[in-house]
């Protein structure tokens, strides 16, 4: 067991405050990571907020970077002192995984967002004995140690940064892999992208990498568009002032070949689908409110996904996005701003005023 400080909610629409918890000693099929920078996720914020019922006390986090510090008695593809980047969680034997789609998990929902640990994964501890709940996302890394699925990490070259690492097992392999898995995106084609935080982003960012001409990046917030401009968006349009239907029309007119939404906004997705071709396809993120609607006249023709995770499998994905960064065809680090972890209310203020696009807290030596 080691004592650690995590970021933990009381109750819903609460404050991070920082705490210490109990991170226990591996089960057979985990390792224990020492955190050095989480990312955070519009999903944590929406969590905290109380858009997803979640018992409380609980320790968020879902996009840690750290160091091995424990390995479990049944671990081989880690060991201690390798340097990983943290993922979602999957049962590894559903139809689902079993057919390399692990974002499809058909326990899902139960393990990234049932507050309960795996069989065999002991849970984190208050030292007071009150109750404390985590394994949100099978990770719970808004701490300073977090213990976690062997299979649920990738590793990462010893000279990568973590704060770069980090947002890479959820938001940005979300953002690319819809573009590269959930659309047929191909060189010379157009697409739109709803939305440009780190997902919408990262999406961009794919799209340069398959070679599409046209990429369109929208939003109402300038300095997020000014990024987009900055990683490769072709045409940025301020969805207060533009009509997406009249760019598009003017680039390809038949219309987009696909459009990645990150909005959930029902008007925005109106239009999208007005914007984009016959035969298409919509690649829908964000969850939206549960409430929503659009005419299902404007499907016609039109294919639409929900996308999960990007379709990614962490252990190919994270290494593949390395490599491209490395490269030089995927400046993350444009996305990435610092804060301290104890500067976690900060961050989270930044990013919803678009300050900051991906948030990542590092933590102390
Ligand atoms: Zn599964
Ligand atoms: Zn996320």
């Amino acid at each position: 067991m080691v004592l650690a400080t995590a970021a933990v909610i009381t109750e819903h629409g609460a404050d991070f405050v920082l705490t210490p918890v109990e991170v226990p000693d591996p089960g057979p099929f985990d390792v224990r990571v020492r955190i050095r920078a989480v990312g955070i996720c519009h999903t944590d914020i929406a969590v905290a907020g109380g858009h997803r019922a979640v018992p409380t006390p609980i320790v968020l986090g879902h996009e840690g970077a750290g160091i091995v510090e424990a390995v479990g008695a049944a671990v081989t593809s880690v060991a201690v002192g390798h340097r990983v980047a943290l993922s979602f969680a999957s049962c590894g034997a559903c139809a689902a995984c079993d057919s390399g789609h692990p974002a499809l998990c058909a326990s899902s929902l139960a393990l990234n967002f049932g507050a309960q640990p795996q069989p065999g994964t002991p849970a984190l501890r208050s030292p007071d004995g009150s109750a404390l709940y985590g394994s949100f996302f099978g990770q719970s890394s808004f701490a300073t140690h977090a213990l976690v699925r062997a299979d649920a990490v990738a590793r990462i070259p010893d000279d990568f940064p973590f704060e770069l690492a980090a947002p890479l097992g959820c938001s940005v392999q979300t953002g690319a892999g819809a573009v590269w898995r959930n659309t047929d995106i191909r060189p010379g084609d157009t697409i739109v992208v709803n939305g440009v935080g780190a997902v919408g982003l990262s999406a961009v960012m794919a799209a340069v990498v398959s070679g599409a001409e046209h990429i369109i990046a929208v939003d109402i917030t300038e300095s997020r568009l000014e990024v987009a401009r900055g990683v490769g968006a072709t045409r940025v349009v301020d969805g207060r002032t533009e009509d997406l239907r009249d760019v598009v029309r003017r680039l390809a007119p038949a219309g987009a070949d696909a459009v990645i939404d990150t909005t959930g906004a029902p008007s925005v997705i109106e239009r999208s689908l007005e914007a984009l071709r016959l035969g298409g396809t919509l690649a829908m993120i964000a969850s939206g409110r549960g409430d929503d609607s659009v005419p299902l006249s404007r499907l016609v023709g039109k294919r639409v996904v929900g996308v999960l995770e990007g379709d990614s499998v962490p252990s190919h994905s994270i290494p593949q996005l390395i490599a491209l960064h490395r490269s030089g065809r995927f400046p993350l680090e444009k996305l990435v701003t610092t804060y301290p972890f104890d500067a976690i209310s900060t961050a989270i203020a930044d990013m919803k005023t678009g300050k900051a696009v991906k948030p990542v807290l590092v933590m102390p030596d």
